[in-house]
């Protein structure tokens, strides 16, 4: 098996046995993100502990979409879950900056473990929106009032 049937192996079988998937018993921060031109549409959920470190104890994603989209929200929830925020939104920047043909290092590729496979589908435009979908729901919510705030 090549590297590159390895690679549409993974996303196969995230697509098909998603992770995570699901209600977020105890979320602190949910985001809604969706792709038009796919019909994608995700929803990430987060509970983070208030503890010093704060720590992203469990990260779900719901909604529907292509097997892209679902692949990377999976991929993205085992990256994520239990990391410091700090970690997770390190995480997510370097996961923006490889399918958008910015700088990531060596080290940060090697982070990205699994997730990096998706890399692959960075030529092509409107995959791209697919991949990224479930990161910028998660970008929403580190970015807004904190992911510790309770959605009320
Ligand atoms: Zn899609």
């Amino acid at each position: 098996m090549d590297i590159r049937e390895l690679y549409q192996e993974i996303i196969l079988e995230h697509s098909k046995r998603p992770r995570n998937h699901g209600p977020c018993p105890g979320e602190t921060a949910h985001a809604h993100a969706e792709n038009p031109s796919c019909g994608d549409e995700v929803s990430v959920h987060v509970k983070v502990v208030l503890t010093p470190d704060e720590k992203v104890e469990a990260i779900t994603f719901t909604g529907q979409g292509c097997a892209l989209s679902q692949a990377s929200a999976s991929l993205m929830t085992t990256k994520i879950k239990g990391k410091s925020l700090p970690e997770a939104m390190a995480t997510v920047k370097t996961f923006h900056a490889m399918m958008t043909g910015g700088q990531v290092t060596e080290e940060q590729l090697d982070g990205l473990g699994d997730a990096q496979v998706l890399q692959g589908a960075a030529q092509f435009p409107q995959r791209v929106k697919c991949v990224t979908l479930a990161w910028h729901a998660l970008d929403q919510i580190f970015s807004g009032d904190g992911a510790a705030k309770p959605t009320g």
